[in-house]
């Protein structure tokens, strides 16, 4: 795909512009409305790219700018899902959010991303990744009134996404990123049914496929939830023999300034790992050293042809300016280590 050496990406979202949505807010509304929207979005994506451009991003994304959120966005496109009749539930067997419930059998009558993606197409030459949310993480962040089993949802929603990131491969896409937050609670669930709902959703497909599996955005509820892990946080443990095993690609990870034990990567060697060396959890912008000793610390157990720096979430709730300076502390943390490799 590449011949770049430590190619950089985000994990997904960019901050998005506060004449589009309220700055540093997950969920935030539009404001803007009808055509003025359609050209904002675009306008956003435009920005955004050229962003993690300047920056010297190797693969570059929307930055989710036509999204609200990473999961709800997709979902709203879709029949058998009411907007308007919406629980409370607790999502990530974490915190309570308002969510809209399942009334019938779920299907997509038309594309959700494919436009935005021809137009992310059009605007750069790079290596471009487009993510969706995983099959696991649609299904906790919705109450199901219609199917009474989460399997079964997530496998509905394993077909849809297939057809939907079939139509991304076909506009241009080159990585296509499943989210799967949910991965990393739901242990049991995701080795009896959820790599293998992922593995149909990903059917077909010949580009690249990838999944992000994190501790979440840097929110209190995450944040908080982390403070409760303890000392180290051994939940890859739990699904790293079957992802291994799985046709996914690559695998993003949280991996600065975490507790994941870095040595659990060696369970997935042989997978392109995307490491996450950016924290989104906190406004300190990395300096390139940091990274660069998160990356060497990753390289004894992910091969150098295999790795790819990232960050360790989306970056959606920071503020632009703290997001564009970890964007940069990303790419020279890179260059260090990847002089590092040249000289060997
Ligand atoms: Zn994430």
């Amino acid at each position: 795909m590449n011949n770049i050496l430590l190619p950089t990406s985000t994990a997904g979202s960019l901050p998005k512009p506060s004449w589009l949505a309220q700055s540093e807010t997950l969920w935030s509304p539009w404001k803007l409305q009808g055509e003025q929207l359609i050209d904002g979005k675009h306008d956003a994506l435009r920005i955004a790219i050229q962003e993690q451009q300047f920056a010297g991003i190797d693969i570059v994304s929307d930055g989710e700018q036509s999204r609200q959120h990473f999961v709800t966005t997709f979902i709203e496109h879709l029949d058998g899902v009411d907007f308007e009749n919406r629980k409370t539930v607790k999502i990530r067997d974490r915190y309570d959010a308002s969510v809209p419930t399942v009334v019938g059998p779920v299907s997509r009558q038309k594309p959700v991303f494919v436009n935005d993606a021809k137009f992310l197409r059009k605007q750069t030459n790079k290596i471009i990744k487009w993510a969706l949310p995983g099959p696991m993480t649609m299904v906790d962040t919705l109450y199901d009134a219609h199917y009474q089993s989460r399997e079964k949802l997530a496998w509905q929603f394993a077909k849809i996404l297939n057809q939907e990131a079939k139509e991304l491969e076909a506009a241009g896409v080159d990585i296509i990123q499943f989210d799967e937050p949910a991965f990393n609670v739901f242990f049991d669930e995701v080795n009896s049914w959820g790599i293998a709902c992922l593995e149909r959703a990903i059917e077909g497909l010949k580009c690249q496929t990838a999944v992000h599996i994190c501790y979440g955005y840097g929110i209190k509820a995450n944040t908080d939830w982390k403070k409760s892990l303890g000392s180290q946080w051994r939940q890859y443990e739990q699904v790293f023999p079957k992802l291994k095993q799985s046709n996914i690609d690559i695998i993003s990870l949280e991996c600065h300034n975490s507790r994941v034990p870095i040595e659990l990567l060696e369970l997935i060697r042989g997978k392109k790992v995307m490491v996450g060396a950016i924290d989104v959890a906190s406004n300190n912008i990395e300096t390139p050293e940091e990274v660069a000793e998160t990356l060497r610390k990753a390289l004894k157990y992910v091969d150098a042809d295999k790795l790819y720096p990232s960050t360790n979430c989306g970056m959606a709730p920071l503020s632009r300016q703290v997001a564009r300076g970890k964007l940069q502390a990303l790419s020279a943390g890179t260059e260090i280590v990847r002089k590092e490799l040249l000289a060997q």
